[in-house]
């Protein structure tokens, strides 16, 4: 019922959007009274007019995009704690982060004779109230003389991918992708994550490790997923298979359920308290740990829905943010910076940016927001109200006899209430 009323809106805003261009080209007032008629009863509802299903975010996740992610960390080859196969995958992992517009942190960390560092990479929760954090984590390490493509590149491959999509996403709470090295020596790098974690109070809600998520041997394995959990973590899983019965076309995986074992990263958050699931793949891959764990011998359509499986459980956890976040665009046109009018025409360049009004002005903003559209502009003089327009052109006529210097503000305002300001200083001679 909700998506029917959402369409409907979606269509209305988009019959609107068409019908303004018409209207900017000059036509007629008609199409001014239907763009009115159809925006004010579309107004209510206007927060979810971006509102984006849940399959336009996993059918992101595609088999070419987890093959060039595995292939790229196999053919770094063999990549053991502490040497320069880590380094190198650390190298590709952080860059990949950096690219699409994450601050990403290399977190060194040591363990007796071992060194390296974990890879963690955030995107920011919008909602300022809520210090909720959502973790998605993998190992990147491998043991010697293994390319690691299933263990662990299938995990880390899913946590890149994640990133991928749902960094285009804006969530109520913050995610973090994370990958660790040191697994293969006794999890290491985690355990020293989930303790620091723990030590400065990161309200860490839910973690989703992966471990081996590429590997199929009959029909039956390439439809069922493991995921281990704790009694405190159940809930987690609760949500996967609520979302994996309702995005069963995108999926199509069962969630067979079992208790957690120490033997994957998952463990070291569980271990300090925090609620975590592992996903390990239906059919144990015999190839793990030695050479042949390639991509070759890995089933990556089964490795692709297992990654959707996580990113729609992650997007649900943190709750996908419908609304218009940002402040409309604002920008003051009239009065320009070092300029003089007089009786509203613009005479001359001032030196400094001084600006002097002489005479009455007719103050004019361009504004303008994608997201809701715009709402209305006001404009005060020294922090008192003037007047406000919600027609654009955005103008206040400037008659009211003022002498000396002003504060001329202009505040916009969206339909989702986000604010924008612009102020400028003014000499005023206006009698
Ligand atoms: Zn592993």
């Amino acid at each position: 019922m909700v998506f029917v009323v959402l369409r409907w809106h979606m269509m209305l805003i988009k019959i609107f959007i068409r019908l303004s261009l018409l209207y900017l080209m000059r036509s007629q007032i008609l199409v001014v009274v239907l763009a009115i008629c159809i925006i004010v009863p579309a107004g209510a509802g206007i927060q979810s007019v971006a509102f984006t299903q849940h399959t336009d975010i996993i059918d992101q996740v595609t088999v070419s995009m987890m093959e060039g992610y595995i292939q790229a960390l196999q053919d770094i080859g063999p990549r053991v704690t502490g040497t320069s196969g880590t380094e190198e995958a650390a190298r590709y992992i952080t860059a990949h982060f950096q690219s699409l517009g994450l601050t990403v942190r290399e977190d060194p960390w040591e363990y007796r004779d071992y060194e390296d560092v974990n890879i963690e990479a955030i995107l920011p929760g919008v909602n300022r109230s809520s210090n909720r954090v959502f973790v998605i984590c993998a190992h990147y390490d491998t043991v010697q003389g293994s390319p690691g493509a299933d263990d662990d590149g299938s995990g880390t491959a899913a946590v890149m991918a994640a990133a991928q999509v749902l960094s285009q996403f804006q969530f109520q709470h913050t995610i973090k992708f994370v990958t660790f090295s040191g697994e293969e020596q006794g999890l290491l790098g985690s355990h020293e994550y989930a303790r620091v974690a723990n030590e400065t109070g990161v309200n860490i809600v839910g973690v989703l490790n992966a471990d081996m998520i590429g590997y199929t041997e009959t029909e039956e394995g390439r439809t069922q997923i493991e995921i281990q959990e704790t009694p405190e973590s159940m809930w987690l899983t609760n949500v996967s298979i609520a979302f994996s019965q309702e995005y069963r076309e995108s999926i199509d995986l069962q969630v067979v359920r079992d208790s957690a074992h120490p033997y994957s990263d998952h463990y070291s958050f569980i271990r300090y308290g925090f609620n975590a699931t592992f996903f390990f793949e239906y059919e144990f891959n015999d190839y793990y740990h030695s050479p042949e764990d390639v991509i070759e011998n890995m089933d990556l359509d089964y490795c692709t829905r297992v990654t959707r499986l996580m990113v729609g459980t992650l997007a649900e956890l943190a709750e996908l943010a419908t609304g218009d976040w940002t402040p409309p665009y604002l920008r003051m046109d009239t009065p320009a910076p070092g300029r003089l009018y007089f009786r509203g025409q613009e005479l001359i360049p001032l030196p400094f940016g001084t600006t002097v009004v002489v005479g009455g002005l007719t103050v004019t903003v361009y504004a303008g927001d994608n997201d809701t559209g715009m709402d209305r502009v006001e404009f005060y003089v020294d922090g008192v109200l003037q007047a406000t327009d919600d027609q654009d052109p955005y103008q206040f006529v400037w008659d009211q006899p003022s002498l000396f210097r002003r504060t001329l503000e202009a505040q916009a305002y969206d339909r989702a209430g986000n604010r924008a300001s612009v102020t400028s200083r003014i000499w005023t001679f206006i009698f």
